[in-house]
């Protein structure tokens, strides 16, 4: 069985454990149940996720042009504090912009190799933490918009770490957390303006629970542009990472925009 088309991230489904979903024009595949089996992939060129050419991807599955003109990688997509929809400042497009800062926001703990600290917006919860291959997720405080959430970040960045440590959340090199307790100590920390909206019983602890048969000891990253065909067993599927037999791993997010075959 072949399945073609272009790279988009794993869509997903919080299940004991988590269901991974690769979706393509004309067909898709739920990728729990290639677990154990080998598989192929072969890379087959480049499609802008914006434009649709088949321009090379420089970021995000965007090809440059795209990643500097569209409002959908704008600098507050990253930066959170960066927004300015709340002013009624435009960053690249107000009306694109102001429909998705101006909506609730969740400011969280996740926990993976460590415990660290991230904004989304509360559409995007459980799907944010389980695309960072958190264990355990703890919504801190929502808020009415993302540039409070990513104030409310930035003070939390001086106590914890922002970003995921993706060679241990893949090597399965985890810290027992409680993040209840973390979360009892924030409050203090958080901004003025953003202290009415903490309660510290809003919200409860989530737990992931990965499909993974087995986690490697040492991982190396595939590079479709360097080995554009790649033959292993899947051995699991954590964030959004595919995890091979001999320690390779496939990130779908980072190869989003690459046109791929694979086969079962
Ligand atoms: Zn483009």
């Amino acid at each position: 069985m072949t399945y073609e088309g272009t790279l988009t991230k794993m869509q997903t489904e919080l299940g004991t454990p988590i269901q991974y979903y690769l979706v393509f024009e004309n067909s898709f595949l739920n990728v729990n149940q290639l677990l154990g089996k080998e598989i192929e992939i072969i890379f087959d060129g480049y499609q802008c996720l914006n434009c649709g050419k088949e321009k090379k991807i420089f970021r995000q599955g965007f090809c440059y042009d795209c990643f500097y003109s569209s409002p959908a990688v704008g600098d507050w997509i990253m930066k959170p504090e960066l927004s300015t929809a709340h002013l009624g400042i435009a960053d690249r497009d107000l009306e694109y912009e102001s429909r998705v800062q101006l909506r609730p926001h969740i400011v969280y703990f996740a926990s993976s190799s460590e415990i660290k600290v991230g904004v989304t917006r509360d559409s995007q919860v459980p799907t944010r933490w389980i695309d960072q291959g958190a264990e355990q997720a703890l919504a801190i405080v929502e808020v009415p918009n993302r540039y409070l959430a990513g104030i409310t970040e930035v003070a939390l960045k001086n106590h914890f770490a922002d970003k995921t440590n993706w060679r241990k959340m893949l090597t399965n090199d985890i810290i027992e957390v409680d993040l209840m307790e973390e979360k009892q100590k924030v409050a203090a920390l958080l901004p003025a303006e953003v202290r009415e909206f903490f309660d510290l019983n809003a919200f409860h602890v989530e737990s992931l629970q990965h499909p993974v048969l087995e986690y490697p000891k040492k991982i190396a990253s595939l590079s479709l542009d360097k080995n554009p065909s790649f033959q292993g067993k899947l051995t699991g599927i954590k964030a959004q990472y595919l995890i091979f037999e001999n320690g390779t791993v496939f990130n779908v997010r980072s190869n989003e925009g690459y046109k791929v075959r694979i086969s079962v």
